[in-house]
């Protein structure tokens, strides 16, 4: 496996694979891997050449988020990386990614406007313009996103249409915790209490997947029994809960065909995302 920090020897590399005809494979991630990484990189293999990006984007951060604390470990990252087999990580600094002056931005619309996106403002052209800058240095054939991330899935989806991206964006089913919660990065924050309090998003969702099979169609009630799984769990702060369309993020009224089920919640000083997709049968 080798370690690459400039875009112009990734590049040059990637083309050069690609002219003697291997398929490539690209895992965007942030770093400090658990298994939903890996899940991804293993998934990934299904092409000649695995490449890794861990980059901790700022631009995806906003104010008063947590880009200094986020975690990192590179020695670690590496080892874990290059034990699923891995043949490649980018790793650029940030000055390689955003050199000044950094003028340009990818901007999509709608599918950016609920969920995360109303809370986080900027998030979104964040990973949209930096996933953009990946796909030109690394131009891989297949990109990797695990469904835990539903709405940067969709968002990246209607990017790739919109811009004639020549890229399949491959989705990755969440990896979760034995007590389901979805594992994330950001798990290392959560002292033990808050810890066990993170299941309340799995559990919330599991209420409402068995309200949907019991033969729940409005939203409303989803939405009101999310709620009340949360008001049992005190370390917990609901920031939303959304029942929307798959590929537009729109808000649904009346449940039909597949369906998002997505939370967001503050547990101590984490913010946590999870959600479930449903297939409503009439
Ligand atoms: P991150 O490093 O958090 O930006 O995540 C990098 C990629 O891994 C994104 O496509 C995430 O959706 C995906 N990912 C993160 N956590 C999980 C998980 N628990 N299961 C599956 N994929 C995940």
């Amino acid at each position: 496996m080798i370690v690459v920090e400039q875009a112009g020897d990734m590049q040059a590399r990637i083309g050069q694979l690609k002219r003697d005809g291997w398929s490539v494979g690209l895992v965007p991630t942030m770093g400090f891997f658990h298994e939903g990484h890996l899940s991804l990189m293993r998934a990934a293999r299904e092409n000649d050449v695995v490449v890794v990006s861990l980059f901790v984007n700022p631009a995806q951060f906003g104010p008063g988020e947590d880009l200094a604390a986020y975690p990192r470990d590179l020695e670690r990252d590496l080892k874990m990386a290059e034990s699923v087999g891995v043949d490649i990580v980018f790793h650029p600094a940030p000055e390689e990614m955003y050199p000044e002056p950094f003028l340009t931005h990818v901007d999509v619309e709608r599918v950016t406007a609920g969920l995360c996106g109303r809370s986080r403002p900027g998030h979104f052209r964040g990973v949209t313009t930096v996933v953009t800058k990946l796909l030109h240095i690394i131009p891989a054939d297949r990109a990797y996103f695990g469904q835990k991330d539903a709405q940067q899935l969709a968002v990246i989806r209607q990017m790739v249409r919109d811009l004639n991206m020549d890229i399949e964006v491959v989705a990755c089913p969440i990896i979760r915790e034995p007590d389901g919660l979805a594992m994330s990065s950001r798990n290392a924050y959560l002292g033990d209490a808050e810890r066990r309090a993170a299941t309340v998003l799995h559990r919330s969702l599991r209420e409402a997947e068995r309200l949907v099979e019991s033969g729940e169609r409005r939203a409303t009630e989803i939405e009101a029994a999310v709620h009340t799984v949360f008001k049992d769990e005190p370390l917990a702060q609901l920031e939303y809960i959304e029942v929307c369309d798959n590929i537009g993020m729109q808000p649904i009224a009346q449940l039909e065909g597949t369906i998002l089920v997505a939370v967001a919640a503050k547990i101590g000083g984490s913010r946590l995302i999870d959600n479930v997709l449903l297939k409503v049968e009439d």
